[in-house]
């Protein structure tokens, strides 16, 4: 009888793309164990969808100056595609603007509402009168009272790292208007969490602390004892659930609220297109529930959401949240607002078929239970030194030998020696272990039993060396048979981690798919006389050059956006009332002489190759002719800045961008529209006229 299961990963919010660091979190170990589940026969809906309400996502559609539904529609698509062509096996893979997603989350905040779960509270927030509305936290900007950071958002500074309410601010201003706040009175539904705390020191306190990870127990469990806060489950927004209530016009569900009741929209949706009953997944206490997601969203998913589900009445509460902590990159946090991060869309475009090689990559370095570290060179050396050389390598002795031996059809087996008995035995005893480890969510450590399977086929090989036997075709044969055998099982145990792979290897023995987790005990199963077809290498050396590539694209998009955010702040200081951005910390003579800025005139401009932004400019010093890269490709084309007159700053130490040695930088003015211009002289001067 299989066992029925729920698995989701934490939906993806749509207003920017998915990184390695997404991938790592919540969406390739719940991808291994669902995989394994359905290996094992069990009943699993795997759902996820795009998270597509809230503050973030007008703010981002104000940004691009587009509207909401433009934005959430761009990034669905965006996300949907990455995760299929990566290889994320959704059941399905929904959105919260659909229609079915309002019905359900405002059918459970009336139960909650009809049954009194909530405490109806009035208190003052800030309104922008230009604008009309009321706003939300990230919508105010101010003066952070901890360390004086005049661009403190009005939920974080994010100088300091302080969380921060818009009252903490001084001097609090729209971020829509630029004008000045007031307080008004307005209405919200709150959740007095606080009621709960005793049945979450019985439910999770109690009875998780053996099972759950011990990284998501503690947070918990130091939650709950820390005391727990009413929390707004409304917000005054137009973009959202609205909260199904009379006299409640402009106000929709906290994204908190409704993100997670995704999850069951997501399955409502699924069951309808698939003819199942949706209640089976989310109703029935045989039902396993469990909730994938990053360290960041434990909160939501371990107090918040089981709250609301009991409150209900109706669900079960998650088996398990085993949540990841955060994967690093190259030294540093990844982080968006810097471009500091491996895009999956673009390593699909780069590498269009090496998702495996990144899935196995990731696999290995899964944050589960501290923060790991992605690196390129650990990349390329994980690929040359375990994927080429141990599973590659073992895979394509057989895939060679048995044409030249064999014309290609699977040998069968004579007597087998006491080595032969035991690989065969250690064989056996792989998918029980590497199970149990999946089912634990150590998916680091399974896949590295699965990668011994392959060093077990190496080294049964290594030791009996078949092309050197003489003479004795029987026990060639003997030979690869096992070593198929060790393929064939291999097949399977690689499903859950490296499914293109295990595809390639199906191909090679002739599968038709329809194998079982159960199947890779038997170590016999691939019958004298099938088959076999020679299929290509499995992977691939990555040589140097490829790394040092990557390393310098990630250089480069960070450098170019540090530039943009410096002139999008500098725009939106612009744009609050006649706000110039404040003097900076004072220099004294003997600092600006150290600066050599002198006029120049650009003589050639190109493009650089795949960098939208940046222009190759050749400079007329009085010195030298120097080149120099500037991010300026998105202002002006190469044709109208030749022959104009710059203001460089001439003794900035060079720097290597996309390969090209940069000599200086250009000074630029950035217009309140966010246009840069040239400082230029008011008549044309000499080449090398000092700046002074
Ligand atoms: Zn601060």
């Amino acid at each position: 009888m299989p066992k029925r299961y729920t698995v989701t990963s934490a939906l993806p919010y749509a207003n920017g793309p998915l990184h390695i660091g997404h991938i790592a979190g919540a969406y390739l170990p719940a991808d291994i164990f669902v995989r394994y589940l359905r290996l094992r026969g069990e009943d699993v809906v795997y759902v996820c969808g795009s998270d597509e309400y809230g503050a973030a996502i007008t703010m981002k559609a104000q940004k691009e100056k587009t509207t909401p539904r433009a934005i959430v529609d761009k990034y669905h698509t965006m996300m949907k595609s990455a995760f299929e062509r990566f290889g994320i096996a959704f059941d399905i893979y929904h959105r919260t603007t659909e229609p079915i997603h309002t019905e359900t989350s405002q059918g459970i905040f009336l139960k909650l509402y009809e049954k009194g779960e909530f405490d109806e509270q009035e208190s003052e927030q800030y309104f922008d009168e230009v604008a009309n509305q009321f706003l939300a936290d990230r919508y105010i900007m101010g003066t952070c009272p901890k360390c004086g950071n005049e661009n403190a958002y009005g939920d974080q500074c994010e100088r300091c790292g302080s969380a921060l309410s818009p009252t903490d601010l001084i001097n609090p201003h729209s971020t829509l208007s630029g004008s000045k706040l007031v307080l008004r009175k307005t209405k919200h539904w709150y959740l007095p969490m606080n009621k709960y705390e005793s049945w979450l020191k019985e439910w999770i306190v109690k009875e998780k602390q053996n099972t759950w990870k011990t990284n998501v127990y503690g947070q918990c469990k130091s939650w709950i004892e820390g005391g727990l806060q009413s929390r707004a489950m409304t917000r005054d927004l137009d973009w959202g659930v609205p909260v199904p209530l009379p006299n409640a016009e402009g106000k929709v569900l906290y994204v908190w609220l409704d993100a997670p009741i995704g999850y069951i929209s997501a399955t409502r949706e699924w069951a309808k297109q698939n003819g199942k009953n949706w209640e089976d997944y989310w109703k029935n206490p045989d039902t396993e529930l469990y909730h994938f997601v990053g360290k960041d969203n434990i909160v939501f998913h371990c107090i918040i959401f089981p709250i609301i589900l009991k409150a209900h009445g109706e669900f079960i509460l998650p088996t398990n949240v085993p949540a990841n902590e955060f994967l690093n990159l190259e030294g540093d946090k990844l982080s968006t607002s810097r471009n500091w991060a491996v895009w999956l869309h673009e390593y699909l475009d780069e590498f269009p078929d090496k998702q495996d090689v990144l899935r196995y990559v990731l696999g290995s370095i899964l944050p589960e239970t501290k923060d790991s570290e992605f690196t390129w060179k650990d990349y390329q050396a994980r690929n040359n030194n375990e994927l080429v050389a141990i599973l590659g390598n073992f895979v394509n002795r057989p895939n060679n030998l048995i044409p030249k031996f064999f014309a290609g059809v699977m040998p069968a087996q004579y007597e087998l020696s006491d080595y032969d008995k035991n690989v065969l035995a250690e064989l056996a005893s792989y998918p029980d272990r590497i199970g149990d480890l999946i089912k634990n969510f150590k998916f680091r450590d399974a896949l590295s039993e699965v990668m011994n399977v392959a060093r077990l086929g190496n080294k049964y090989l290594a030791d009996t060396e078949p092309w050197k036997i003489k003479d004795n075709p029987e026990r060639i044969a003997t030979i690869l048979n096992i070593s198929v055998q060790i393929i064939a099982n291999l097949s399977i145990l690689l499903k859950p981690f490296l499914p293109r792979t295990a595809e390639k290897l199906d191909k090679m023995l002739g599968f038709d798919g329809k194998l079982t987790w159960e199947d890779a005990k038997n170590t016999n199963w691939v019958k004298a006389g099938t088959l076999l077809q020679k299929i290509d290498l499995l992977f691939e050396k990555i040589e140097d050059d490829v790394i040092e590539k990557q390393i310098q694209k990630l250089t480069i998009n960070n450098q170019q956006q540090t530039t943009n955010n410096q002139q999008s702040q500098t725009i939106a200081m612009a744009n609050h009332s006649n706000e110039v951005k404040p003097l900076q910390t004072p220099i004294n003579y003997d600092d600006f002489t150290k600066l050599d800025i002198r006029i120049a005139t650009i003589v050639a401009a190109e493009k650089v190759a795949k960098a939208n932004k940046l222009l190759k400019l050749t400079l007329e010093t009085g010195i030298d002719t120097r080149i120099v890269v500037s991010g300026i490709a998105e202002h002006f084309s190469p044709e109208e800045v030749v022959g104009k007159q710059v203001t460089l700053l001439a003794n900035l130490a060079p720097r290597e961008i996309r390969g090209i040695q940069s000599q200086g930088m250009i000074l630029m003015a950035t217009d309140k529209d966010g246009k840069l211009r040239f400082l230029q002289p008011s008549e044309a001067v000499v080449n090398g006229a000092i700046v002074s």
